[in-house]
């Protein structure tokens, strides 16, 4: 198959993943909307609400993000710059698009941007660590 081709696949199973995202998070945010709905008094169970929530949020975060990505792949299918890196530039190997088919970049600048962003973690967790120091003391 010939990466042209393979490229209008990726565009369609796309646009089949876009449609089950969309039910999903309406699956989702209407679950959200039963739970405030059936909510008691009981501080437990407000508890316990209050983390069922934070688990949904964090779905309903995660769903619409990949529906992001999702959108703007599928709106560089349109522009026909799908499949080229957004760092080099350079063509997305198929194997990385059919992984990830909204993939925007390539793995070597997939790395770079995450070794930067990785060293902006351990950066914090120092300081997390010195805090904790600092309160023993
Ligand atoms: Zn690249």
């Amino acid at each position: 198959m010939s990466r042209r081709e393979s490229i209008k696949k990726l565009r369609e199973q796309l646009i089949r993943r876009r449609g089950a995202l969309h039910r999903a998070l309406e699956g989702d945010l209407s679950l959200l909307r039963e739970l405030h709905q059936e909510r008691t008094g009981d501080i437990l169970d407000a508890a316990a609400d209050t983390m069922q929530d934070e688990l949904n949020s964090q779905l309903v975060e995660a769903e619409s993000r990949e529906l992001n990505a999702i959108n703007s792949a599928i709106a560089r299918h349109g522009r026909g710059t799908y499949g080229d890196c957004e760092g080099c530039g350079k063509p997305i190997p198929l194997s990385r698009l059919r992984a990830i088919p909204y993939a925007i970049d390539c793995i070597d600048c997939r790395r770079k941007a995450e070794s930067r962003s990785v060293g902006g973690a351990s950066r914090m967790w120092n300081r997390v660590f010195d805090q904790a120091e600092a309160d023993l003391v």
